[in-house]
Formats: C-alpha cells, sequence, structure tokens
C-alpha cells in the first residue's frame, strides 16, 4: 500500500514512521508512505500556500493552486482509490474504516492547517473527509500519522503475529481484555493463575468472558 501525506508541516510527521512497528512496515516494502510538503507546489515566487479567508475574520486558509498541482501530479502517476482530507466534521474514524482502508492500494491524506483549506479542494479532489474526534487539532498532520498508523498495522504481514490485531480492541466489536507479563508475582499482585496454566482453550475462554465483561462495563454501546 502507497500513502501520499500532503502537508504544510511534514516535518511535523517523519518521526511517526521511522520507529518501531511503521519503521518495519516500510523496511520489508509492505507500506510506502510518502511526506509532500506542500510549499514544493506553490506557485508564487515567495512559495505562499495560504492566504486570508474571504469575507474576513481571523485565520489563514490553505490555497487551492498548490493542492490542486500536487494532487494532479499525484494522479498523473497513477490511479488512488480514496483522495481523504482530514477534517472536524468529518466522518468519525473507527476500526471497521481503518479495515475497509487497508485493503487500498494507494491513497493521498490532506492535512489541513490553520482555518482549514479552501473549501473548493473538498468539492472537486477530495474523496473522503475522516475526523479522528470531536476536538480541534492545530492541523492535520498528526490524524494523517494517527490514521496511516491504524491502517498500516492492519496489512498482513506487519504485526509478527499475523492474530495480534485481530485480538485488539474493536475488532469484534469487544474491547480487549487485560493483559500480563512477569513477574507472575509482583509484591503479593498476582498474575490470574489461569494465565500460567498453560491450557490453551480455558486461557481463549477466560480472555472471551474477560473482554465481554470490560466491553459491558466501559462500552456497552459496542454490544449492541
Ligand atoms: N476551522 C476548522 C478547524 C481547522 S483546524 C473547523 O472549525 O472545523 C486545522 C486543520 O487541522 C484542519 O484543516 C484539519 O485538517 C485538522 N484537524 C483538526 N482537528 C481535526 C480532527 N478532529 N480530525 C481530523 N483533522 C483535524
Amino acid at each position: 500500500m502507497r500513502i501520499d501525506i500532503i502537508s504544510a508541516v511534514p516535518d511535523l510527521i517523519t518521526s511517526t514512521f521511522g520507529h518501531s512497528i511503521l519503521k518495519r512496515a516500510i523496511q520489508n516494502n509492505l507500506a510506502e508512505v510518502n511526506l509532500i510538503n506542500l510549499r514544493d507546489y506553490s506557485t508564487s515566487k515567495q512559495k505562499q500556500i495560504d492566504d486570508y479567508a474571504f469575507g474576513g475574520g481571523a485565520g489563514m486558509v490553505l490555497m487551492i493552486e498548490p493542492i490542486a498541482a500536487c494532487i494532479n501530479q499525484l494522479k498523473s502517476e497513477r490511479h488512488y482509490d480514496e483522495i481523504i482530507y482530514m477534517s472536524p466534521d468529518g466522518e468519525l474514524l473507527n476500526q471497521k474504516l481503518c479495515n475497509q482502508f487497508s485493503l487500498l492500494k494507494n491513497i493521498i491524506i490532506l492535512a489541513g492547517h490553520y482555518k482549514g483549506v479552501d473549501e473548493r479542494v473538498r468539492q472537486h479532489f477530495i474523496t473522503r473527509e475522516i475526523s479522528v474526534g470531536d476536538y480541534v487539532l492545530s492541523g492535520g498532520e498528526i490524524p494523517a500519522a494517527l490514521l496511516s498508523d491504524a491502517i498500516i498495522r492492519l496489512i498482513p504481514g506487519v504485526l509478527n503475529d499475523e492474530t495480534s490485531a485481530l485480538s485488539d480492541s474493536f475488532q469484534d466489536n469487544l474491547l480487549a481484555p487485560p493483559v500480563y507479563t512477569r513477574p507472575a508475582d509482583y509484591n503479593g499482585w498476582e498474575v490470574p493463575p489461569i494465565l500460567l496454566s498453560g491450557h490453551g482453550a480455558n486461557i481463549d475462554k477466560w480472555r472471551h468472558e474477560q473482554s465481554l465483561e470490560r466491553t459491558k462495563q466501559r462500552r456497552p454501546d459496542l454490544l449492541k
């Protein structure tokens, strides 16, 4: 899968892809991530990418020309399955959407900044608008990194143990069960004995019960 992230401040995201699971996915050619600096597509001498909002009011708006030039360039090179704009008024991101996106071949993610992007970008170039939650961030960079992370870890082969993503919270509308590691006894705080029993089927059963219990307590809405 190839992800092109267009941003006014790509440096905000660079390190996300330079470590741990995402770094390995990229090294193993399971994912390709291109960070594109919007300024490189500015059509003006001063490398301008934002301007005042028509009608007045505080805050700058990302201009359509550089974004259009960038997206048109990318589209001339390959087909894109989705061109996503990160936006607080978009569709709320969830695991189901991440699963769907992880099956795509090429996507563009546009990160807004300041007051956002010229509305005509959204009308004419964007195919999906995604929000990471009902709160407002300074820019779409962290949301773009967040979306990329959530997608890439679902690509087969990215996680060492492929069943690992399947046992995470939300995959089957259940929250994940509690996990423990050594020591089995920390100052008298013991790990549930069943986990040390070596009996696979019983452990699976216990974990499923814990998942159900946790979901009932914390997110009963998921069980509906
Ligand atoms: N004026 C806009 C917010 C702009 S915030 C409004 O009120 O809706 C600047 C940029 O940050 C946005 O263009 C968007 O790309 C990003 N952003 C902020 N909050 C976000 C969220 N919850 N989900 C996704 N992107 C977000």
